[in-house]
């Protein structure tokens, strides 16, 4: 980066943590700019007051990772199976994970299943 010419301007050295899933993109819609002078207010302030999280990996992630990579590690905690709300599909059965938002659908056995045809 280059030196600035105007002597009242200076460069900054701003340091920002990092998601280990989404690198920067966890702060892109932030009104501020995260982080700090210092590696050590940067880490602070990313786990006080931005939500950044240290996972069992011991690596830092950003509130929608964290959960993300949760699933991941450990598997889903999946809800039971429910069946479908869509009309259009009275064959299928869905279950949603309450830790990450994540859907699975499965067909199942026609049998009980009774057509209105
Ligand atoms: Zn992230
Ligand atoms: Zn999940």
């Amino acid at each position: 980066m280059p030196a600035p010419t105007n002597p009242q301007v200076h460069l900054l050295t701003w340091y920002i943590a990092n998601c280990a899933r989404c690198a920067e993109r966890w702060y892109e819609d932030c009104d501020a700019v995260p982080g700090g002078a210092t590696e050590a207010r940067a880490l602070g302030d990313a786990i006080r007051d931005w939500q950044i999280k240290a996972a069992p990996d011991g690596k830092l992630y950003c509130e929608e990772c964290f959960t993300i990579q949760a699933c991941e590690a450990e598997g889903h905690p999946w809800d039971e199976w429910l069946p479908s709300r869509a009309v259009e599909f009275p064959d299928r059965e869905v279950r949603y994970c309450p830790r990450c938002d994540d859907v699975e659908v499965r067909v199942v056995a026609a049998a009980g299943i009774t057509s209105n045809v």
